[in-house]
């Protein structure tokens, strides 16, 4: 799953490769990737100008003139491709988006979970999902204090209340099990239950984790590539997502896989223990 430092990269890539370019033409193989009617999604944006490429957490923002922004959520497995030609397109490219320099730009998405819609760009924020979320890591509005009062309102686990986006916005299920064993959490801990050691080791954890694996250019599980088809590299720091079996680089016990929150959770069962 694209997570925030991948969406981070992509929107870097588009960045450079598409902005200032006209829309031309829109074709939509796949209509439930559009919210609302697909010929409105089409009369919207074909002739507009791309500004730039936004993001709020995991929200792709491509932003128009005639103040239009079209809002992208890459979901599962999300991703754009900037081609010159349409036969560059698998059969999982749904909407093209022809481009006034020859280029195409295409998103492929195998699951089909993404999602497209169209808003004026000052109703971006008020946006329902958009809305909904949290701060993000490194922002100003993502302080300590910010992070343990929305913690300790929430008796679900860490694992689930760090997934959900409404505490902190941006963290996926590889990051959320970085930065608990980098704060020496266990992911079933009730999220109101963390000792203020443990808060505030994750609150620098969750940052430096998505600095890094931003500068990294996100990570390479699953088959996240970037924009101009980089992978990243960041697989290789991962300290317990997809290590099970391995000995920890902390204590040398081995690393275990469970299921929290209906998602493959990866621990140390020495350096991440319970409170009592
Ligand atoms: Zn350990």
């Amino acid at each position: 799953m694209p997570e925030l430092p991948e969406v981070e990269t992509v929107r870097r890539g588009l960045n450079k490769l598409i902005t200032n370019r006209k829309i031309t033409a829109i074709e939509v193989r796949y209509p439930g990737i559009i919210v609302g009617p697909v010929t409105d999604f089409k009369n919207q944006l074909i002739g507009r100008q791309l500004l730039d490429v936004g993001r709020r957490a995991k929200y792709l923002l491509f932003h128009f003139d005639h103040d239009l922004t079209m809002i992208s959520h890459l979901r599962m497995e999300g991703k754009y491709q900037v081609r010159s030609s349409l036969g560059d397109f698998d059969k999982h490219v749904h909407v093209i988006f022809t481009l006034d320099d020859g280029q195409y730009l295409g998103y492929r998405d195998v699951r089909k979970f993404g999602k497209m819609q169209v808003v004026p760009t000052d109703a971006v924020l008020k946006t329902k999902s958009i809305a909904a979320l949290g701060p993000e890591p490194l922002t100003p509005e993502f302080t300590p204090a910010a992070l343990a009062a929305g913690l300790k309102r929430r008796k679900k686990n860490i694992k689930a209340t760090l997934l959900d986006q409404h505490v902190v916005s941006g963290l996926g299920n590889i990051y959320v099990d970085e930065v608990l064993w980098m704060a020496q959490i266990n992911p079933n801990e009730p999220a109101n239950n963390l000792s203020e050691k443990q808060l505030a080791a994750l609150y620098p954890a969750i940052n430096e984790e998505i600095a890094t694996a931003i500068k990294a250019g996100g990570t390479t599980i699953r088959s996240y590539v970037d924009a101009m088809g980089h992978k990243g590299k960041f697989q290789l720091s991962l300290k317990v997502y997809d290590q099970e079996g391995k000995p920890c680089v902390r204590c040398g016990q081995q690393i275990q896989k469970i299921k929290v929150a209906g998602r493959g959770t990866h621990f140390c069962p020495q350096c991440q223990v319970l409170n009592q």
